[in-house]
Order: structure tokens, then C-alpha cells, then sequence
């Protein structure tokens, strides 16, 4: 039976998400979570939404609520506002209505895996380009006959940002569809919603990182209008639920909760980045809410089982032609001490 999937569904690998344990007691810096709750507004919606009638019906298909909150803290058009099942469902959006079976997706290297991992899926060819030395994009671009490519600013697992001006001037070079995978821009001092004025360039939100709700599961894109209108048509009818429409709209609306847990976030990120260089480690400047390290005598993968022994989870990664490290997410204060403490007698 399995000789009827697709020949390229069975030559692929599969996705492989990071770790998630289901124990108690495991202090989790490896998928990037937020180590604060969300804002309480969003229990109250989803509360609020849980009265009535209101599951027994279908969701608005286009969370129109969302798309008004969405478009107003954006100053964009509602119309040029899609909705996804994480972001994830966005890209795998993207990829579908723009890739022909056979196409080509770019994204520079190293970078978030699921790129790779939808180009298979679509049967498409998949090119990496390295970043240059300063971690900004090549220029020309050598994959600028892909149908469509990913940059993920800030990246990961790097946490390095490419500047607006990079972008610009990528976006100017290359007429096809470019998509910024914007997961971590909040944590960042700057977007790339300037770049909208082009027509092939779409970003990508998730609620997962910054506002706490990866168990929600809530993305969005921002975009042209006319490009977001046929993007509609690839999506599941009702890929958002009530519970998460509900969530993410009362989340947007509470930037002041943001604003104050950015603020832990970036301050605690800045420590963990100075001790993780007292004890000898580089890292890469990071926009977003992890870290990239190596260490000069420890292997990565050795800290990481060592790490993992003690109950701390963080990511090892290993990147072909870039190399191995760890990315290990900004906890809260207290798990950050944890770690550190642990760190400092494995090096
Ligand atoms: C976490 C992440 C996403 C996806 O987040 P969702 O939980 O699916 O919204 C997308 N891109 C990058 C680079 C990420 O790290």
C-alpha cells in the first residue's frame, strides 16, 4: 500500500520538531517558548468564548475580528491579513500556491529546517545559500530563479538580523515571491514592513514566541491584498478556530503586556549572552529570543546530553558547511540561573 503515497513523499525524511517532554521538573530551552504566561487578557476571551453558542458554529473564515486588530496595529490593509494555524499552516500556504512540483525554493543557510522540509513535500528542488560573513544575504542573489524564497529575520538558529537595507535591496533585485518569516521580529529592533510597498513580499507572524501561545497554535501573513486573496483560496476553510481567533486578537490587543515581557526578555538575554562569553563560549548577536553558542573545547553535543542529564533541554544543531552549536531559548530569570550554574561545571 505504502508504494501508492507520492514518490516524493516517501523519499523524504519528515520534519523533525524540537523535543517536547510531557515530565514535570524539565526546564525547556529548546523550542524557543516563552517562559511567561500570556497576557490575561486572553484567558478571559477564551473564557468569554467558551459561553454561548459559540462552538457549536463554525469559525469566521477569515477571523475578520483578527484581521481589524491585526491591520490597526500594523497600519496595513485587513484585506492584505491571512490567517493560519501557526504559522507554519502560512508557509505551508505559500509554498502550495506558488511552487510548481519540480520549482525551486532558496533560503539561506543555516536556517529554519521546515524550508527544506515543504520543498519536499511540494516536490520541488531546494537551494541553500550561505550568509555572508556578517550574516547579511548575498548580493546578487545566486538562487534568484526560485519561485520562491524564505529568509527567516531575525534567523534561526543564529538570532542574527538582516538590515532592512539588505533586504531592500534583495527585494529590488529579485521580482519573486519573498517571504520573511518574522517569528521573532518582536524581539528585534526592527521589522520589515517597509518592504510591503513591494508586491512579491509577504511576512509571516506567529503568536507562539512573543505572545506566549505556541500551545494556541496561531500565525498570520502580511501582504498585497490581491496577493493575499488568492493565498485565501489554498487554506483549509476554517483553519482557525474560536478558541484561537479569540486568543490571538485579545493577545494583539494587550501591547502593553508585550511590551513589558519583551523587556525581561531582552534584559535577561543580554546576561545569559555575557556569562555564556565569561565562560569562554562564542556567540552570535542575537534579535531574538535565543542564543547560537559554541564552545572552543567542549562539544556541543557533550553539553547537551550533560545538560540534558541535569534536566535542562536545549537544542543541538548541526548545519552542514556551518558546523554544530547549541541554541538554548531565553527562559525566565530562575531557569537561565539553573542553567548557568550547570554550565559552569561542565566547561
Ligand atoms: C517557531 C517558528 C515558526 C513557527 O511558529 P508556529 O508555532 O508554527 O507559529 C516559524 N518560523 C520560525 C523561524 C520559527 O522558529
Amino acid at each position: 500500500m505504502t508504494s501508492l503515497i507520492r514518490s516524493a513523499i516517501r523519499a523524504m525524511k519528515g520534519y523533525t520538531p524540537g523535543e517536547q517532554p510531557r515530565e514535570d521538573g524539565i526546564i525547556k530551552l529548546n523550542t524557543n517558548e516563552n517562559p511567561y504566561p500570556p497576557s490575561p487578557r486572553v484567558f478571559e476571551a477564551i473564557q468569554t468564548a467558551l459561553t454561548g453558542d459559540r462552538l457549536r458554529k463554525y469559525p469566521d473564515p477569515v477571523g475578520t475580528l483578527f484581521r481589524q486588530t491585526a491591520a490597526r496595529l500594523h497600519d496595513h490593509d485587513p484585506e492584505g491579513i491571512l490567517i493560519g494555524n501557526g504559522s507554519d499552516d502560512i508557509l505551508t500556504i505559500v509554498t502550495r500556491a506558488f511552487v510548481p512540483e519540480g520549482g525551486l525554493i532558496a533560503s539561506p543557510t543555516p536556517s529554519y529546517l521546515l524550508y527544506r522540509t515543504l520543498a519536499e513535500l511540494q516536490g520541488a528542488r531546494f537551494q541553500n545559500v550561505p550568509f555572508t560573513a556578517d550574516w547579511q544575504l548575498p548580493l546578487p542573489w545566486p538562487a534568484s530563479d526560485a519561485q520562491l524564497t524564505f529568509v527567516a529575520n531575525p534567523n534561526s538558529p543564529t538570532g542574527t538580523l538582516v538590515s532592512l537595507a539588505n533586504l531592500e535591496a534583495f527585494a529590488r533585485a529579485c521580482p519573486n515571491p519573498l517571504v520573511i518569516d518574522e517569528a521573532y521580529v518582536d524581539f528585534a529592533d526592527h521589522d520589515a514592513r517597509p518592504l510591503l510597498r513591494h508586491p512579491q513580499v509577504i511576512l509571516t507572524r506567529t503568536l507562539s514566541k512573543s505572545y506566549a501561545l505556541a500551545g494556541i497554535r496561531f500565525g498570520y501573513a502580511l501582504g498585497s491584498p490581491a496577493v493575499i486573496r488568492e493565498l485565501s483560496k489554498v487554506k483549509d476553510s476554517y483553519n482557525c478556530d474560536v478558541l484561537s481567533l479569540a486568543a490571538a486578537t485579545a493577545a494583539l490587543q494587550d501591547q502593553d503586556y508585550l511590551r513589558a515581557t519583551l523587556a525581561t526578555i531582552r534584559a535577561t538575554r543580554t546576561r545569559l549572552d555575557g556569562e555564556l562569553q565569561r565562560l569562554g563560549f562564542a556567540t552570535l548577536p542575537s534579535s531574538a529570543n535565543f542564543l547560537w553558542c559554541t564552545h572552543p573545547s567542549r562539544a556541543a553535543r557533550t553539553l547537551y546530553e550533560e545538560l540534558k542529564r541535569r534536566n535542562i533541554l536545549v537544542r543541538y544543531m548541526v548545519y552542514e558547511g556551518f558546523g554544530e552549536g547549541l541554541r538554548i531559548s531565553v527562559g525566565s530569570d530562575a531557569e537561565i540561573d539553573r542553567l548557568l550554574h550547570e554550565v559552569r561545571s561542565l566547561v
